[in-house]
């Protein structure tokens, strides 16, 4: 049974995640402030976190910050509308996802699955990667989508294979820059957003799907669901 850590000053949500969660088989521990939830985030038994963002005693992002140092545990943030929260810096600094309040349940539900579901399943050579109908093949250097091979260039490739192994992880285009182009390369986040766009034309529309989302104004994510 995975067990899921809420740190979350306000009562209500925190009681109506808790109910929701334990619902669904989940087992559930809260924190109701940052530093309770740093000291609760050091249990290994703990699958995910949730983390609210404006947080007593410490900052949901000085949480992050210090989880990250430790740990990969995946954390979904949770942020009010009107909190002066970068989502950039939040997910620079290694959340996974975040979500705005009031959300729909099912969509955070979703998203739990999502990341929980995502520590690696050791069941193929790790140079095979599959997203749907979509296989990767990175020694082969070859892409197939339902049997038909799919061109792309060396570029569009690393990209797509940074995508599908952080799926389910939104990733801001300055990360993705950093990672795929060097950091002295001067295009600017604009080249990410020309590449998805070559990717899209190659993929998405060719085949008729939706595989990489677009989050507006911070970067791009593939998920599962
Ligand atoms: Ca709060």
């Amino acid at each position: 049974m995975d067990k899921i850590l809420i740190i979350e000053d306000e009562r209500k949500i925190a009681r109506f995640l808790e109910l929701e969660l334990t619902y669904e088989g989940y087992k559930v521990e809260i924190a109701y402030d940052g530093r309770e939830g740093l000291n609760k985030a050091d249990d290994e038994s703990i699958s995910m976190i949730l983390l609210d963002v404006m947080l007593p005693e410490l900052n949901g992002m000085e949480v992050l910050r210090r989880i990250r140092k430790k740990s990969e545990v995946p954390i979904i943030m949770l942020t009010a509308k009107d909190d002066v929260f970068d989502k950039v810096a939040g997910l620079d600094l290694g959340a996974n996802d975040y979500m705005t309040k009031p959300f729909a349940i099912e969509e955070l539900l979703a998203r739990i699955r999502a990341s929980i579901k995502r520590t690696p399943v050791k069941s193929e050579p790790s140079n095979v990667l599959r997203m749907g109908k979509l296989v990767m093949n990175s020694s082969m250097h070859t892409i197939l989508y339902d049997d038909n091979k799919i061109e792309l260039t060396k570029k569009e490739f690393d990209l797509l294979k940074y995508l599908i192994q952080n799926k389910n992880i939104v990733l801001t285009r300055e990360r993705i820059l950093s990672k795929i182009w060097d950091y002295d390369y001067f295009g600017g986040a604009n080249t990410v957003d020309v590449h998805i766009r070559y990717l899209r034309k190659k993929i998405d529309e060719k085949f008729s799907i939706k595989l990489i989302q677009t989050i507006r104004g911070i970067g791009y994510v593939i998920r599962d669901e």
